[in-house]
Parts: C-alpha cells; structure tokens; sequence
C-alpha cells in the first residue's frame, strides 16, 4: 500500500511540473556589457493601454507604445568600440536586415519604413521570437536559418534606424504579441514587480536589472556648452585654458518634476569653485543639464578640477556623477 501511496504521489507531482503550453524560454540579458557600467537601460515597455506611458514598476521609463527595452552605450566612442549583441537564448535566425547607416534619425529625410534598422529575428519555438534592432552596419553575424546558441554573438550595438542613440532594442514576441521579459505573460499586478522574482530573465540577467528610476549617462567639464544630441558631441568638448569659462554638464535619464539637482566643481586645493541648487520643475525621460561660471579675473589656477552632479528625489540620491578636466 506504502509503495502504491508513493508512485501515485509521484505521478501527481509529474503532472505538476509538465512545462506549462508555450513555455517561454529564459532569456540572457543580450549585450555583452555591465548595466550601470559600461551600458543602461533608457526605456522599457510602455503598459499603459491609452495615450500615456507607464513601465512594469509604474515608474516612467517609457515613451507611449514602446514595445521593447532599451540598451543604451554613453557615448559614440563606446560605439566604435564595439558592444556585441548577443542571442538572448537558443534558436534559429529568422531574418537578418544589414546595410543601414549608423546617423541619428534625426539626419536622415526617410527609413522607408526601415525603423528598426539593422536587426536580427530568432525563432526559439513554441511561438517564441526575439528581435534585436538599430544595429551597426555591417556587423551583423549571423544568417537565416542559422542555429544559435544562447550568449552566440549576433552583431553589435549601433544607431541605424529611428534612432537617436546609440543602443539595442530589445523586443519579446509570443505568437505576435509583445511580451515584457520582466512581467512575462501571466497576469502580475503591476508596479511591485521585483526582475529578480518575477518575469522571463535568467536569474543572472534579472540580478543586473534591478530597477533604476533615475541614472547619469555621462557628462563632464567643459568651456562650453556642449550639444544635447549624444551624435553632435563627439567627441565632447573639454576645458579650454585658465581664461575660459568652466561648465560642469550632465546628459541623464528620469529626472523628475521636484527632484532637486546639485552642481558644484573644486579646484586643485579641493576648494569649492562652483556650487549651484535648483529643484527640476519639469523633467523628462532625457535630462540634459549644465551650471558653470566664468573664470575669474586672475584665471583658473592649474591643476585638476572635479565636477560633482547629483540629482536626489526626496532624501535618496537617484542619480549622480563625479567627472575630472584639468587646466594646464
Ligand atoms: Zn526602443
């Protein structure tokens, strides 16, 4: 009787842990690059059903209707460097699209309908795609019909079609319908959604995805102002002798209505040179931001000067940097 009790048990628990139909595979984070190092994430996937926006935390990391999440690099040179895009999992290639310029979309008269750009289509069964767009030219690596491995290199990031940035868009599909790879299908309640807990990444990728509100991409010291568009500063200008200006700038992501942003630069001595508060009144999902001052009367004295941004939303800093220039 024991025996018969534990093999009916068993087969129970079999039935229980039959895949569910469709069963998603798990999928690696797909850029070969650290989040919050040496890439970011700008955008996730817009879950507001009307006109408005609103990500999986219900923060406002999206813009209305994107279907994907964005793997953004700092700057050009991190471009050319070359950041490779990798298969998320197994499958086969679909369909490759190779040949589109690396502009921003904002230098181009037409896409032709090409918005993704360069881009990679893999199949992994069960009704489960993945596409990878705005490619650089010319890297793609794979063919259709190719079988690829998970962490299997694909390309690399760039900024071919509607693009303004260089970085990967990264889109799940189910039988056609996007799906979020942090919330998956079944039907979690958003906004206390934990990447680590729930959603379709491997336990690796969901450790680097924990959610960031707010985060700097770059910025630095300069004598002038330098271009909001990441294509028209590049590279960045910099410090430009003891008479000129210094200007301390910032190019970042969910700065918010209220959050306060505080600028301020120290000299060789460490002595304070510049320190400037203000409260954001509008923000935005791109923050471009700068203070500085003229050079006094004498000139800057030589030496290191470091530029210190922080963008703090109640008590908590959400977002800061610490950048170096030096004046001979
Ligand atoms: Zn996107």
């Amino acid at each position: 009787m024991m025996h018969a009790f534990f093999l009916s048990f068993s087969l129970a628990l079999a039935a229980l842990q039959q895949p569910p139909a469709d069963a998603a595979p798990a999928f690696g984070f797909p850029v070969k690059c650290i989040v919050g190092q040496s890439c970011l994430i700008q955008k996730l996937v817009d879950h507001d059903p009307g006109p408005g926006r609103r990500d999986y935390r219900c923060g406002l990391l999206t813009t209305n209707g994107h279907d994907g999440i964005d793997v953004r690099l700092r700057t050009m040179a991190d471009m050319r460097m070359g950041f490779a895009v990798i298969a998320a999992a197994p499958g086969t290639v679909l369909r490759t699209r190779d040949g589109e310029p690396d502009v921003s979309v904002n230098d181009r008269a037409a896409l032709d309908g090409k918005d993704a750009g360069n881009a990679v289509v893999i199949d992994h069964g069960e009704g489960w795609q993945t596409q990878y767009s705005h490619l650089r030219q010319g890297s793609i690596a794979v063919r259709a019909g190719q079988r690829v491995a998970v962490g299997d290199r694909i390309g690399l990031i760039g900024l071919s079609g509607n693009s303004e940035f260089p970085h990967l868009h990264f889109t799940v599909r189910h039988r056609g319908e996007v799906v979020d790879p942090f919330v998956g299908t079944t039907a979690l309640p958003l906004c206390n959604v934990e990447a680590r807990l729930a959603g379709l990444w491997t336990p690796g990728a969901a450790q680097m995805l924990g959610y960031k509100p707010a985060a700097v991409i770059t910025g630095g010291l300069a004598s002038t102002v330098p271009a909001k568009a990441v294509t028209e500063r590049d590279p960045p200008p910099g410090l430009n002798g003891r008479q000129a200006p210094m200007i301390l700038w910032v190019d970042a992501i969910g700065a918010r209505a209220g959050d306060r942003q505080m600028f301020s630069i120290t000299g060789p001595n460490g002595q304070i040179v510049h320190d400037q508060q203000s409260v954001i009144a509008d923000g935005g999902l791109s923050w471009f931001a700068y203070s500085g001052k003229r050079a006094p009367a004498a000139g800057w004295p030589s030496g290191r000067f470091v530029g210190r941004y922080r963008l703090q939303r109640g008590d908590a800093v959400v977002a800061q940097i610490e950048t170096p220039g030096w004046i001979k």
